[in-house]
């Protein structure tokens, strides 16, 4: 889930920032990402609202994967930090064994 990957971007790399509980206001965001507090920047907390606003706006139902859907609704700028995002935790899940969770997301 994007709420894992954006939790360990930012936990590794803006150590220095000062970061807060991210704000669970939406009962179907909370059945998203669990009960689990996610501790994220100011930068990173906006990328993931960013993020679940659209997932939660998502027209179709049941959701396609994202990189196969015709509406592209991430606005520009933000596919790019995601990638960075996904690419960086990606690799470091893998250092750090967690192939598990890898499988668990991509197949
Ligand atoms: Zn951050």
């Amino acid at each position: 889930m994007l709420s894992d990957f954006i939790a360990v971007f930012c936990r590794e790399k803006h150590q220095a920032e000062s970061r807060e509980a991210f704000p669970i206001k939406d009962e179907r965001l909370r059945q998203a990402i669990g009960d689990k507090e996610m501790m994220l920047c100011p930068d990173c907390t906006r990328l993931f609202s960013h993020g679940t606003a659209k997932l939660l706006l998502c027209p179709y139902d049941p959701k396609p994967m994202c990189k196969k859907c015709e509406t592209h609704c991430y606005a520009p700028g933000y596919r790019e930090k995601i990638r960075e995002v996904m690419k960086f935790s990606g690799m470091y899940l893998m250092k750090h064994g967690r192939m598990d969770l890898m499988l668990h997301y991509f197949f």
